[in-house]
């Protein structure tokens, strides 16, 4: 039995980024959207705050759709919960867009944080993106870089590989919608660069009983078992924990990485280490490191 890992994705819908293909980038937020996320995120903090012993929780996930960390709650929020003891992690995905030095000022025990960086080679320079997440070891915070991969950017991903310094791991993610399969040749090349990356297209059968430490919350308190599981009928902010974390699926295959990754059976436990949904593998953390 491991200690819970908790996802939570809020209401945002909308992104600083405008990459082509994402429907976020088209959503201008309105204030009252934004507000409504700010409060829906403090209220989720604070009943982990309350609940973090009780269910033995060690580790709080935000992923959210469009970009939290330009929102200075998120850090605010991620900050506090990473001084609760028993939480062992915290932790976001982003585009690396927001201030660093700005939000890690005086974040609470910065070698908790876990950060998820994707690279969008529409928005940002391979130089850009290399010297954040060195910026990002370099204040002792855990990183993971990746992409989708997208046959099209084979070339601009092996020069990110090239120019990321080895102690970040570089994961590269199946592309949704790609309408054929990959060729050998592009399998190849993507296991070149990222040694996990036959993990995204062999998706193990669904198994509920791998899903007994986990649960992915949403704005309101509606939760799943996995990112990819259906909404369960009780809530976050009312059921007892036994309810919360009986797992409940109908999918036939755990199709992504916030699905598989955080199975109780995921192989790559000994490389990842108690908390894999992070995607950062132990020995590869980098902190301590000067990039
Ligand atoms: S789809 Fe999600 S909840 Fe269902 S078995 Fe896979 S990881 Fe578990």
């Amino acid at each position: 039995m491991h200690k819970k890992t908790i996802i939570y994705r809020g209401n945002l819908k909308s992104c600083n980024y405008r990459c082509s293909y994402c429907p976020f980038a088209k959503h201008k937020a309105l204030p009252v959207e934004i507000e409504k996320d700010r409060q829906s995120f403090d209220r989720f903090c604070d009943s982990i705050e309350k609940r973090a012993q009780t269910f033995s929780i060690g580790a709080v996930f935000i992923t959210p759709y469009g970009e939290a960390s330009i929102h200075r709650w998120y850090w605010e929020g991620l900050s506090h919960l990473a001084g609760i003891p028993e939480i062992d992690r915290v932790g976001m995905q982003t585009n690396l867009s927001f201030p660093m030095e700005e939000c890690l000022k005086g974040f609470n025990f910065p070698h908790k944080l876990c950060i998820w960086a994707t690279f969008h080679p529409e928005m940002t320079t391979v130089d850009e993106f290399v010297a954040k997440c060195h910026e990002l070891v370099n204040h002792h915070v855990m990183v993971c870089a990746g992409a989708v991969g997208v046959p099209e950017n084979i070339p601009v991903l092996r020069e990110l590989r090239e120019k990321l310094s080895p102690v970040i791991y570089l994961w590269i993610n199946k592309m949704d919608g790609l309408k054929r399969n990959y060729r050998p040749d592009e399998i190849e090349t993507f296991a070149q660069l990222d040694p996990f990356f036959t993990y995204e297209l062999k998706n193990p059968d669904a198994d509920l009983q791998m899903c007994v430490d986990r649960c992915f919350v949403e704005a309101d308190g509606k939760i799943h078992t996995c990112n990819i599981s259906r909404t369960k009928d009780i809530n976050w902010y009312d059921g007892s924990e036994e309810e919360i974390f009986e797992p409940v699926c109908s999918r036939k295959r755990c199709s992504c990485y916030l699905a598989y990754g955080g199975r109780a059976d995921f192989a790559l436990r000994n490389i990842f280490g108690e908390y894999p949904i992070y995607r950062i593998p132990e020995k590869l953390r980098g902190v301590g490191e000067d990039l």
